[in-house]
């Protein structure tokens, strides 16, 4: 296998990597790299934002520049700001070692004079946007005369963008291009008619075909009513307290009235979208990478070029109308080897339009269930928990108030205190779940994955996220112990310490029998049929986690209404300790 130390990178860029804690190469980076090092001909290179493409490129244009020269020598367009700026910060950071070295992001919405300074002091790298580097070019502040690599970053997306004419543009100005270097997520005749315009005999490497296919993704979808479907976001952001993640919009006003009214609810989050000026929205950006924010409430167009590696989830508010634009969508989560998971919020007509994207990612979506007030409450409860277990108080903070909380609780018995502080934390989420309703649209027999004749079966089983399953993971064990097919598994949801699935009921035995015979990473595999609630919606037989004793009845109402009785602010959803603190870089 290829390692960065066997590519003979400039020394300074191989000791970057490894201070960046790079391991081994992407694949886009272990097809372009060694090429572009050895002989840096023409390239297309089809990968998409997430794959390691701005290091595949990065690399050996870092690796070429001759630092003692001053005028620019490479020159990367890309079709927005945020990636403009994005890729000046990871080059940067590749670059960091290379003494001399100046590299320079000039794009639109930023005040020109500015950005014209910063080109005085002789970058060899510019980072531009096509509009902002054509105004420059107008103003004379930027020569390209001795550019001798050029790379399109995004060409799609410029084209999309209507950047053609400027792209021609600014290519017939670089007299002194030896090398172009393409890179786009999907080939069309557009980008292809630009590689034969302007580029000799190039080599394509791709990594995948366009639409690449995340195998990381979780793709998850929730059957609600139309007029549930603010509802069900908010059950599923309090289902999910360490999110950080987006939520997709398909337009403008939606994107701000569901932010607004989540805000007003508690939830950190904030719109990103076209109407907001671009101070604000990188203000946005600013607080969103810096983990202030759960969420981003986006349009799409707005989201582009949002390059934030740890997105836990992406979630659909409405799918959008083209199944592509899922693709970027989702994609946005699992990024840089992580995994992820794509929620998508459909009401029962639009069931068809999920097959239809299943064709496309070549993934097969869970159907999963809303979870239910009391599925919330014990969520959050045993987020809570594993807060408190993996708090680190400062040293000097027990110290300082030692004595005063010791004189406080002195005669406060100790679970007597660990029911206060919890009570503390969930009392608003018990309050707000009390009565709260079943937001699953109906399913109709084909859905519940038989016949009249065979009505699927709802099993429990003794595995969940505790023993490191996905709802992926848990289907892969199904399948590999079972003889049943990934396709008539229906409605998989994997709890904290269990799970539930439905199969066709005429399996339902045997798949029992196959898998409680099994071991899953040592453990006994234990299996039930799980009671299914009128209508066949419940989440999943009471959606108890439970180790071992009888399985509890489902419930309706808070179980956790005697002994937990309430709990904190919403805020501590995302906010304080939130739970993706941890993942922070
Ligand atoms: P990109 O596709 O260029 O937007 O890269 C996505 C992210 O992956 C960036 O934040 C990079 O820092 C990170 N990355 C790129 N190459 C590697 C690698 N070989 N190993 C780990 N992370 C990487």
């Amino acid at each position: 296998m290829i390692t960065f130390s066997s590519l003979s990178l400039r020394e300074e860029l191989t000791q970057a990597i490894s201070d960046l804690g790079f391991e081994t190469p992407t694949p886009i980076q272990q097809k372009v790299i060694p090429q572009l090092l050895s002989d840096p001909i023409d390239i297309i290179g089809l990968a998409q934002t997430g794959t390691g493409k701005t290091a595949a490129y990065g690399l050996p244009l870092l690796h070429h520049v001759d630092i003692a020269v001053k005028h620019v020598q490479c020159l990367v367009l890309s079709p927005t700001r945020e990636l403009c700026m994005q890729i000046q910060e990871e080059m940067s950071k590749y670059g960091a070692n290379m003494r001399g070295l100046r590299i320079t992001a000039v794009y639109g919405g930023m005040p020109i004079a500015a950005q014209i300074r910063e080109l005085r002091s002789n970058p060899q790298v510019v980072v531009a946007t096509p509009g902002r580097l054509i105004d420059l070019l107008e103003r004379k502040a930027i020569s390209l005369a001795d550019v001798e690599y050029v790379v399109l970053d995004e060409a799609d997306e410029m084209l999309n963008m209507g950047f053609r004419e400027d792209i021609d543009l600014i290519l017939k100005n670089t007299p002194a291009r030896e090398h172009t270097w393409l890179f786009s997520a999907t080939m069309s005749n557009e980008v292809r008619g630009i590689a034969k315009r302007f580029m000799k005999d190039w080599k394509e490497f791709s990594v995948a075909t366009a639409n690449t296919t995340n195998e990381n993704i979780d793709h998850q979808y929730y059957v609600a009513q139309h007029s549930n479907r603010f509802e069900t976001l908010r059950r599923l952001l309090d289902f999910t307290p360490g999110i950080y993640g987006i939520i997709f919009t398909r337009t403008r006003q939606d994107c701000q009235d569901i932010s607004e009214k989540l805000m007003k609810q508690g939830y950190h989050v904030s719109p990103l979208h076209g109407d907001m000026d671009q101070k604000m929205r990188t203000k946005v950006m600013e607080r969103f990478k810096s983990k202030q924010l759960q969420c981003i409430v986006a349009t799409d167009v707005a989201a582009r070029g949002i390059d934030v590696n740890d997105i836990t989830h992406v979630i659909n508010y409405e799918l959008p109308d083209d199944p592509e634009v899922y693709t970027h969508r989702s994609g946005r989560t699992a990024r840089a080897g992580k995994s992820g998971i794509c929620m998508s919020i459909v009401s029962p007509k639009q069931i068809s339009n999920v097959r239809q994207i299943e064709r496309l990612v070549k993934q097969k979506f869970h159907k999963s269930d809303i979870p239910d007030g009391a599925e919330v409450v014990r969520k959050r409860l045993f987020f809570y928990m594993e807060q408190i277990a993996l708090a680190q108080p400062k040293a000097d903070f027990a110290k300082l108030y030692r004595d005063s909380i010791h004189e406080q609780f002195a005669d406060v018995d100790k679970d007597e205190l660990i029911r206060k502080l919890i009570w503390l934390q969930l009392k608003d989420t018990i309050d707000i779940y009390q009565d709260s309703e079943d937001l699953n649209a109906g399913y109709d027999n084909k859905e519940k994955g038989g016949s009249r004749g065979n009505r699927s079966a709802r099993l429990f089983i003794n595995l969940g996220e505790k023993d490191g399953l996905t709802t992926q993971k848990l289907l892969q064990f199904i399948t590999e112990s079972a003889d049943i097919n990934a396709n008539v598994i229906e409605r998989v949801t994997v709890r904290d310490l269990s799970s539930f699935f439905n199969v066709p009921g005429d399996m339902a035995e045997q798949v029992m029998e196959q898998l409680a015979a099994k071991k899953f990473k040592g453990r006994k595999v234990r299996l039930e049929e799980a009671e299914q609630s009128k209508g066949g919606s419940s989440s999943g037989g009471g959606g108890g986690d439970y180790r071992g004793g009888s399985r509890p009845k489902p419930s309706s109402g808070p179980r956790y209404s005697g002994d937990v009785r309430a709990y904190g602010k919403r805020a501590g959803a995302g906010s304080g300790g939130g739970g993706y603190k941890g993942k922070r870089k």
